[in-house]
Parts: C-alpha cells; structure tokens; sequence
C-alpha cells in the first residue's frame, strides 16, 4: 500500500497578507481565496511617502502614486496632504532597498519588505494605519515575526527585531517579537493549511463581522443545526 504524499503547494507558499487575513479571521481567508486583489489605495500613498526624498513637493509625491496606482480615487490626496503634515518632524526610516520578496522555505511563507538600509543592516515595516498608544498592533507583532523568519532564511541574518513605521501618526516604532507571537504565527499557518487543504474553518472566539465583507456568504455557510427535526 502507498501512503498519500502531502500536496507541497498546499503546505508551502503563503503569503505573509494571506497569514493577516487568516490572523483577524480564517474564515476570511477562505472567501478571500476566491476573490480578486485590489491594493490598498491608504498603502500606496503612506509607501510613497515613506520613499519619498527630502526635497519632494506633494505635488511631486502625488504625480508619483498615479503613475504607480491609475485608478486611485481623488480623494486619497487629502490623505496624502494628512500623512505628509503628520511626518512634518519625523525623519522618515533610512532606505537603500525597497520592496524586496523575502521568504522561507523552512515555514513555507513569503513577503514583501517594505525597506532595507545597508547603510546600517535595518529593516523598515510601512503602515498605512494610525499607531496604537504604545508598541505595535497585534497584526503587525505577527507580521514583524513573519517577516523576520523570512529574512533570517533568505540573508542568513538573525534580527532580534525591525523598526514599524506608522505614517498617518508620524510615529516610528522599533519592535522585537515575543515566542508568544511566533507560536501565534504557527498556529494561523496551520490553520491556512487546512483551509487550503479544502476544510473550512471554525469561527474564531472574537470574530471582527461587525466589519467584515464576507458577512452575508459567510451567514450563507452556516453549520446547519438538526433542530428542525425536534420540532414538535
Ligand atoms: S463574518 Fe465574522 S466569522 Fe464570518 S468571515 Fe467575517 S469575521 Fe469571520
């Protein structure tokens, strides 16, 4: 008798945004699969800020994100005015590189690093969202491990930790992750697995539906319960 040998497809290659998803929800992940990707237009314009030069008008650094995102609404240039006035004092993370594809075969994950300096060997993590009072958010704790397995493998390098620019606040934080945050990642690894393996997931003890998209095909999928059948 022949055993079943794993799908590698199924066990390896899982994006780092996909690893996010699954962190807030892995139903989540499972209706994502079958949607398209649209970049996040808040993204687009806090990463051209964070590589833009000193010297850059935000006329300039505008110019910049319709050349690299066309269809970017209007409206996302009063962000840009906003991220541009929140990072009036703040020196922006040094960089030589930026957007390099790191992974690890190891774990079977992959990403994009926002920036690297060779200058000084340090890695910069760009987010489009507001800092919380002290540290990182809890996705970004995750995406910092992730992200941090994955350029040990690639450069040979071990990094206690990387720096989180957060630039709708104008703050840089420096942030090192805990096992707590490895086992975590870990675990949604495992979880995306068995989604792709065609399972669907459970619904997580604190599900953030309130805000999700997915809300009514994911009602639609409900376990169905027998209780019908003890109606009297
Ligand atoms: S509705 Fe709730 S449980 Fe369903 S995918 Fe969205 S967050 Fe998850």
């Amino acid at each position: 008798m022949t055993e079943n040998k794993p799908d590698m497809n199924i066990m390896s290659n899982i994006a780092i945004s996909s690893i996010i998803r699954a962190y807030h929800c892995p139903r989540q992940y499972y209706f994502h699969k079958e949607s398209n990707f649209k970049p996040s237009e808040s993204y687009t314009v806090c990463k051209q800020v964070s590589c833009a030069y000193p010297d850059h008008t935000e006329e300039e650094i505008w110019n910049m994100i319709i050349l690299i995102q066309p269809d970017i609404s209007p409206d996302a240039r009063s962000f840009l005015s906003s991220c541009i006035c929140a990072m009036t004092h703040t020196p922006i993370r040094p960089w030589t590189e930026t957007d390099i594809t790191v992974k690890s075969d190891k774990v079977g994950i992959y990403g994009l690093l926002d920036k690297y300096d060779a200058l000084s060997g340090e890695y910069t993590l760009t987010r489009c969202t507001t800092a919380p009072k002290n540290g990182c958010w809890p996705d970004d704790a995750i995406r910092t491990a992730a992200l941090l397995i994955c350029i040990e493998e690639t450069s040979a390098k071990r990094l206690k930790g990387m720096y989180i620019e957060y630039i709708p606040s104008g703050i840089i934080r420096y942030y090192e992750p805990t096992p707590k945050d490895r086992r975590r990642l870990i675990q949604i690894i495992r979880q995306i697995q068995d989604v792709n393996r065609g399972l669907f997931p459970s619904k997580p003890l604190h599900p953030p539906c309130d805000s999700c998209k997915y809300y009514e095909k994911c009602e639609k999928n409900k376990p169905k319960t027998l209780s019908f059948l003890f109606k009297k």
